[in-house]
């Protein structure tokens, strides 16, 4: 018969075992750009980081054609920067990129960012790798 303390202590083992990257990914955050304005153009200027954190290297350009969107310009990216034409601050990218983050990359229902968009045929849908839940996204 097994105490509760033996449990417990069992449950303890269990989770140093785990490996670090478990614990990283519950604690994850969504990421704040760097931003650069430079004449009449504002970069993002660690546009791959960002992409790699929220786990969307291969859909960058959706990203990219919100942010352009919200703001009413276009942007191009260029060597592992973003470039939008126009002038527009750190906090004004930052809250356009938070918004996108919790629509396009979080679950809806566990709230991890490990999903993908997947497209069928005009539906995009945000598919979660954690626990399966499939939400439709604009
Ligand atoms: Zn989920």
């Amino acid at each position: 018969m097994t105490s509760e303390k033996d449990y417990l202590s069992t449950l303890k083992r269990a989770r140093e075992n785990l490996p670090a990257h478990v614990f990283e990914k519950s604690r994850f955050q969504i990421p704040n750009a760097d931003v650069f304005k430079e004449g009449n153009k504002t970069w993002i200027t660690d546009w791959n980081r960002i992409l790699k954190i929220i786990n969307r290297e291969e859909h960058g350009d959706h990203l990219a054609k919100h942010l352009a969107g919200e703001f009413a310009t276009s942007a191009t990216e260029e060597r592992g920067r973003l470039c939008f034409q126009g002038k527009f601050s750190r906090v004004m990218v930052n809250r356009e990129l938070t918004s996108y983050v919790k629509d396009f990359v979080l679950c809806e229902e566990c709230s991890k960012p490990d999903t993908k968009l997947v497209r069928e045929g005009r539906i995009l849908i945000k598919v979660c790798e954690a626990c399966g839940a499939r939400v439709a996204v604009k």
